[in-house]
């Protein structure tokens, strides 16, 4: 029998074979259900007991004491629809399929808390309407226009182009800076495993150097890993936190080595009152949904150089001359973003300001919560980094991390480990750990919690208050 099934009875059953059935250890409610296995009604114990001291005989037919007032969802409603049902009066929702009950379910088989979720929540749909509207559904089109004045207006560089994604607009800016064969491109060794992907398919050689205390590139590493084929550097400004560009900047220029910021996780941050993106050669940014903003999939390179510009803008599309159809002046990539995407992109940036500021609330909501909380420690950005809160990061004991993400995901909050160090990895290095600690304590002891553009102050309280309890647990066992 399956489980649901356990909980039937017939409204002709008596409110004997009810309580036994309470008894049996199926739950304090039960489904009533009439001859057709449609089911008319709810029987809690409460319902039992109150209609005993009412009189009822145990002998009864439970079909007049049922509670045939209840809260159901149809099949195929949405996880938020369904949640939305329940409150603290309702705790248990039939869900039905044909009038016949195929599931119960409480808020903890409906509450799940993703690690992020974008908020679409402005002009995306009207303006997606429109492209599917009037056909521009592909790359040309007059939001792919806006988006990119928009986004080099807030970045405050000069050119941006739109990209298929954050990885091919970091591999993009490596091939048109002509980064190739023989070259070394110095990248920290705790960021997502793109940075290092996009040096290797330009057949270049990602070097790993460890991170600082906070997860961004360490100057002093960087300058110690430089050699005479060193061609370009990526600080990756991690978990919203910008990387001391004056020291990484001013090794690099004295070395003649390119610099590229990888910004996929810090669009709106600053250093020294300047813009992330706008220190760089080149600059990427990432717009997958998880991001600061999002296209669904899609990324954005940023220069301050119009040759450069070009250059990508040719390689992006094929390697084709612009004003020549089907003449090709040099091999290149299909990295272009579509006008739908764009689309999304132009909404998500009328609302840029919005989501910087509420990721800020939020993360002085956790950091308020979590500051005294033993175990727990918040690497804070370094003094000239205005960071912008992306996951929000904690550092955990290395040997509860793992379990407690296995908790928390028990009690239905989703979180992450932070990136195993790509150095150790098969696809970059496969080295032995040991070679760069920071980089290796944080992926150890890196922990990210929900934050999102769409997350709400009580779900941060609430996930705070799993942690909390789960951290609380493991520290008495
Ligand atoms: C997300 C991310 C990328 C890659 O972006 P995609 O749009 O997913 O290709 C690159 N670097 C870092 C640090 C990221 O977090």
């Amino acid at each position: 029998m399956s489980e649901i099934a356990r909980k039937f009875i017939s409204e002709a059953d008596t409110l004997r074979r009810g309580a036994e059935l309470m008894n049996s250890g199926v739950g304090g409610i039960i489904l009533v259900l009439d001859e057709d296995g449609c089911m008319i009604g709810t029987l809690t114990d409460g319902d039992l007991r109150r209609a005993v001291l009412a009189g009822a005989d145990l002998d009864d037919p439970i079909g007049p004491h049922a509670n045939r007032k209840f809260t159901f969802a149809t099949a195929g409603e949405s996880r938020q629809q369904m949640l939305s049902k329940l409150n603290d009066v309702i705790r248990h929702l039939p869900v039905l399929k044909d009038g016949r009950p195929v599931d119960l379910l409480s808020w903890k088989d409906l509450w799940w808390l993703p690690v992020a979720e974008p908020n679409l929540a402005g002009n995306e749909l009207k303006y997606v309407a429109d492209c599917v509207n009037t056909s521009w559904i592909s790359s040309q089109g007059s939001y792919v226009v806006q988006f990119e004045k928009m986004f080099a207006d807030f970045v405050a560089v000069e050119h941006a182009l739109t990209t298929s994604s954050g990885t091919t607009a970091l591999q993009l800016a490596m091939a048109a800076l002509g980064i190739g064969p023989g070259d070394e491109v110095i990248v920290p060794a705790v960021t997502f495993g793109a940075t290092a992907n996009a040096a290797i398919q330009v057949n270049a050689r990602p070097v790993f150097v460890d991170v600082d205390a906070v997860g961004c590139l360490c100057p002093e590493a960087f300058a110690d890993a430089v050699t005479e084929r060193t061609k370009a550097v990526v600080p990756v400004h991690l978990f919203g936190h910008a990387c001391d560009m004056d020291r990484i900047g001013s090794i690099a220029k004295e070395r003649g080595i390119l610099v590229i910021e990888d910004c996929a996780e810090a669009l709106g941050a600053h250093w020294n009152g300047r813009p992330v993106g706008s220190f760089g050669d080149a600059a990427a940014f990432s717009f997958f949904a998880n991001k600061i903003i999002t296209t669904g999939e899609g990324g954005m390179v940023v220069c301050p150089d119009p040759e450069l510009a070009d250059r990508m803008r040719l390689l992006r599309d094929h390697g084709m001359q612009r004003d020549r159809r089907y003449w090709h002046l040099e091999p290149g990539f299909n990295f272009r973003m579509t006008n739908i995407q764009a689309a999304i992109g132009v909404a998500q940036m009328e609302q840029v300001d919005t989501f910087l500021a509420h990721r800020r609330a939020l993360a002085s909501v956790y950091e308020n919560a979590l500051r005294d909380v033993p175990g727990v420690e918040l690497p804070q950005g370094h003094a000239g980094s205005e960071s912008v809160p992306w996951l929000f990061l904690i550092l955990v004991d290395a040997s509860t991390r793992d379990r407690l993400i296995t908790a928390l995901k028990a009690v239905g909050v989703d979180t992450r480990a932070v990136f195993p160090s790509l150095h150790v990895q098969p696809a970059f290095g496969s080295e032995v750990p040991g070679r760069l600690p920071t980089a290796e304590l944080f992926s150890d002891r890196g922990l990210c919690l929900p934050l999102s553009n769409r997350m709400t102050v009580a779900e941060v309280e609430r996930t705070v208050s799993s942690l909390r309890d789960e951290l609380k647990k493991m520290s008495e066992t």
